[in-house]
């Protein structure tokens, strides 16, 4: 399809017509000035005067002698006699977007000004930051020693019962595990697409600097999300769960021991509990002698036992608060 051609306008500035057709009005129709090819400008959309079996040469040139604008193919300016060789060609004017018949911004993106504006937030940002993360770090590492008043011992002892039971789970089907039953089915959404939306398109209006303009259609394609539904699987599955803990605690006068242990069941049927994980932990309640504050500290057995009930201490604490338990003298 030939391109679609229309006439770039120009105002005359001695006479103040206005209007004036690039390519068929080289003068001002009105005074006889010549036209200043730098200074043309796109007719507003819907108002384009078309070229009919226009011949693309080139961009016009400027007369650097009389200033009179010339087709490419004239070798020597029409009014002067000045030789092409040495001038200019006309300057282009931007790339216009016209779209539904109305204008749409087609401000170049990589514009040098805003990248320079821009440059500097960042730098702020991570200085802000850092001063944040110096502060933070202050704070943390700032302690002042205390003393304190052992209050109490505490030993815990845990163990942690499991059981072999029927749990309700979800899954995606395709990862539903063996031993699954009870199995039910829903349709969810697992994770989206882009799929193509039909075309999206815009006249790009090009100055070609001979007085005329081409009109170029341009086409994208769009996309718009959806999303992809697959099957999920509820179901039960018999397995072994945490179920409890039994606890047992003390002082410092009671021998730890650990808690006593009554399981429902044995084997491996349904129903069956057995012991998971133990644990263990000896704690001291301290007292900041001064200001009543309390900090719970825990240690090894030993060290624990070493340290008498209502001895006074010094210890280290943050500024924001916890105890340095390993400061304890
Ligand atoms: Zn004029
Ligand atoms: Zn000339």
């Amino acid at each position: 399809m030939a391109d679609r051609v229309y006439e770039m306008l120009w105002n005359c500035t001695a006479c103040g017509t206005n209007g004036l057709l690039g390519k068929s009005q080289r003068r001002c129709p009105n005074c006889g000035s010549p036209q200043d090819e730098s200074k043309r400008y796109f007719p507003k959309p819907g108002e384009e005067v078309a070229v009919e079996g226009h011949r693309f040469e080139g961009a016009d040139w400027t007369c650097g002698a009389c200033t009179t604008p010339n087709g490419a193919a004239a070798a020597f300016c029409q009014n002067c006699g000045n030789p092409k060789e040495g001038n200019k060609s006309a300057k282009l004017q931007t790339d216009r977007i016209v779209k539904d018949g109305s204008l749409v911004d087609n401000k170049p993106k990589d514009a040098a000004a805003p990248k320079k504006a821009r440059s500097k937030l960042p730098i702020l940002i991570a200085a802000a930051v850092g001063v944040v993360g110096v502060v933070l770090a202050f704070l943390l590492l700032i302690k002042k020693d205390v003393t304190v008043d052992i209050m109490a011992h505490t030993w815990t002892r845990s163990i942690a019962i499991e059981r072999f039971d029927a749990v309700h789970e979800s899954a995606w089907c395709d990862a539903l595990p063996g031993g699954a039953y009870n199995v039910s089915h829903t349709r969810e959404e697992r994770s989206t697409k882009q799929v193509a939306d039909g075309q999206e398109c815009h006249d790009r209006q090009k100055d070609q600097g001979d007085g005329t303009f081409k009109v170029v259609n341009e086409c994208k394609t769009k996309y718009k999300t959806e999303p992809v539904y697959d099957d999920k699987c509820h179901f039960d599955v018999d397995r072994w769960h945490h179920q409890r803990d039994e606890l047992a605690k003390g002082g410092l006068t009671d021998a730890p021991q650990w808690p006593a242990v009554r399981l429902a069941g044995f084997g491996t049927g349904r129903g069956a509990e057995r012991e998971g994980t133990r644990a263990e932990k000896y704690s001291l309640q301290l007292r900041d002698a001064k200001s009543g504050k309390e900090h719970s500290c825990d240690y090894a057995e030993p060290q624990w036992r070493s340290i008498a009930d209502r001895s006074r201490h010094s210890i280290q604490v943050r500024l924001l608060g916890t105890a340095v338990c390993e400061s304890l003298k």
